[in-house]
């Protein structure tokens, strides 16, 4: 005999509040922007290449990488997306850009904002530059945003 159970829903919300640690790497290279405003990558021993932001091992080769680097707080733009709509979450009102930036003297990209009242002058290649936010927080947001030069 089939008996159809009446379900109950309840719906509820868990907070779960958690810290992590953000690692020996990152807590440098993001300490080092906001306080002294330079950006800094680690060189892998093998292949030479300059990984920013800054990694243990060598998603290339598999080295440890312990040799830091300062690099430029400037780079070119290698592809950027538009943001037009507002959500809660957002650093800025729109517009802006999400774009890939190859900073001078690293060999990866790096993903930041790139701030341009007017996105249709952004292109691909152009000069940016990190513009640091004033009273650092020990986050990514200590670069506030990248400017076209
Ligand atoms: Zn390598």
């Amino acid at each position: 005999m089939n008996q159809e159970i009446e379900k109950k829903v309840y719906r509820g919300r868990i907070k779960v509040p958690y810290k992590h640690t953000a690692g020996a790497y990152v807590e440098k290279f993001i300490t080092e922007i906001g306080k002294n405003n330079k950006i800094y990558g680690v060189k892998c021993p093998k292949c030479h290449k300059v990984n920013v932001p800054p990694k243990m091992i060598c998603i290339e080769c598999f080295e440890k990488m312990e040799e830091w680097v300062e690099i430029g707080n400037q780079g070119i733009v290698k592809g950027f997306t538009v943001i037009t709509h507002s959500t809660p979450v957002m650093p800025f009102e729109p517009p802006f850009a999400y774009g890939i930036i190859r900073l001078d003297g690293a060999d990866t990209d790096f993903v930041h904002i790139i701030k341009e009242s007017d996105p249709k002058k952004l292109k691909i290649g152009m000069k940016v530059k990190a513009v640091f936010k004033e009273n650092p927080r020990k986050r990514i947001l200590d670069i506030e945003y990248f400017e076209p030069i």
